[in-house]
């Protein structure tokens, strides 16, 4: 039994629909640029491969929650993604053996300050600012694989006021799921616990105290947040 110094911190985890058991969460890894149509929006080149970034794992805002409005920024953006979690992992996973490591599948928000990342990429610097803050990956209850089946297309929607703002389908990716896991595996040791948010389609838009975010995959549970006053 390990005696820690300071208090430690709590697992981050999300809930699975239909259980009682929660997800425990190990990395959040993150794919960019995986739809032509959002690629064309941001002025981004769109034969350049998808850009891996991560979040920390305490990032995580479940269903239902608050998000207050993040400090060091004046341009906060939601991007509705489809978010892959696995049972297990390992090196090299080939495309074919990728769904086998795949527990279930969730709706949820890459949340991004967006006046840092124009910045940041004219600069050359690293994309954490922009990315990695806290409270910026609310992600819906799991839908395990054996409920839903392996995905491959259904509906991502993202509504802000009752307005929708983001409706493509998943079938769009440029990277298909099993790809993803298969490059990732190439850089990173993927374990269970580690969740992956797939990229977002186009209809990205900022945000603002008291709006209400609501996001659905065809098939899995919804996701709702509010932005809540400025975070202190
Ligand atoms: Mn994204």
């Amino acid at each position: 039994m390990v005696s820690y110094a300071v208090s430690a911190p709590p697992q981050a985890h999300l809930d699975i629909t239909g259980s009682d058991e929660k997800f425990p969460v190990r990395r959040i890894y993150c794919i960019g640029k995986n739809y032509v149509a959002h690629i064309r929006e941001m002025n981004a080149d769109e034969r350049d491969p998808p850009v891996i970034f991560m979040k920390p794992a305490d990032a995580v805002v479940k269903n239902g929650g608050e998000i207050p409005y993040p400090v060091f920024t004046n341009n906060f953006h939601y991007e509705c993604e489809l978010v892959v979690a696995l049972k297990s992992g390992g090196y090299n996973i080939a495309e074919g053996d990728a769904f086998r490591h795949i527990f279930g599948y969730a709706v949820g928000l890459d949340m991004t300050r967006r006046d840092h990342q124009a910045a940041a990429l004219a600069k050359g610097l690293p994309w954490e600012v922009t990315k990695s803050f806290d409270r910026s990956a609310p992600i819906g209850p799991l839908t395990r694989v054996e409920d839903v089946g392996v995905m491959e297309s259904g509906h991502v929607k993202l509504k802000v006021n009752e307005q929708v703002r983001q409706d493509a389908d998943i079938s769009l990716m440029i990277w298909k799921i099993d790809e993803i896991i298969a490059k990732l595996s190439e850089q990173h040791e993927l374990k269970a616990g580690d969740i992956i948010m797939t990229g977002t389609p186009a209809g990205v838009g900022a945000v603002v105290t008291g709006d209400v975010l609501d996001c659905s995959v065809d098939g899995l549970a919804d996701m709702q947040v509010r932005v809540g006053a400025k975070a202190a």
